[in-house]
């Protein structure tokens, strides 16, 4: 508890100096323990497949969210698991060889986006060790594999309708860590003003105890 509450507290800071292309890998840099610059040399499949384990650590495993149907706008509240394997193990047999496939990094993306042609200069950094005759199906390896990965197909329970959403590990778990973050200094807040207790100390507390102060430090 104490050290789950820590590392929220760690990695929601990291997260909010950082701007939004760069925010998953420093989120997950405080998570890990390493530097920013070297998360953000991971493949972004990777750095995602890691992402979905620390969100079953912080957060549990399912999740619940709420969509509206396209066709009709009827509410949909959904569960899911996500799964973050695939996305960072792709392979495709080439010439009796067996190419391993990464994908790009966020520092990739990022330069991908500073320049002319952000799509052009994408696609070659996914492909800079992948041979000529081999880039057509690595990409749609990549391609197949990334959605695999991020799509939840839906169905609507008033008109059928049937669509597929985009799963996206950074922003669900930055709302979350967010959240979960805000609740926290608003406890550390209260018991501090009521005993002068340091954020060490409250965070220290079990779930039990810190309630019940807080019950007392509302009364
Ligand atoms: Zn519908």
């Amino acid at each position: 508890m104490a050290q789950r509450d820590r590392q929220v507290l760690a990695s929601w800071e990291a997260g909010a100096a950082a701007d939004l292309a760069i925010r998953p890998a420093a989120v997950l840099a405080a998570l890990e323990n390493v530097d920013v610059a070297q998360a953000r040399q991971w493949p972004i499949g990777e750095r995602d497949a890691a992402l979905v384990e620390w969100r079953a650590r912080l957060f549990g495993r399912d999740v619940t969210a709420v969509a509206h149907c396209p066709a009709c706008s009827t509410g949909l509240e959904f569960h899911f698991v996500p799964e973050g394997g695939t996305g960072c193990r792709v392979s495709i047999e080439h010439s009796g060889t067996t190419l391993a496939l990464a994908g790009p990094s966020t520092d990739d993306l990022i330069a991908a986006l500073a320049s002319a042609d952000p799509a052009k200069a994408l696609r070659s950094a996914t492909l800079r060790e992948v041979p000529e005759s081999a880039r057509e199906e690595a990409l749609s390896a990549l391609a197949a594999a990334h959605a695999a990965a991020g799509e939840i197909e839906l169905v609507c329970v008033d008109c059928s309708h049937r669509w597929a959403l985009t799963f996206d590990i950074g922003t669900l778990l930055w709302r979350e860590l967010a959240a979960t973050a805000a609740r926290l200094m608003r406890e550390v807040a209260t018991l501090a003003r009521a005993f002068g207790w340091s954020e060490r100390t409250v965070l220290a507390l079990g779930r039990a105890r810190r309630d019940a102060y807080l019950a007392l430090a509302e009364t």
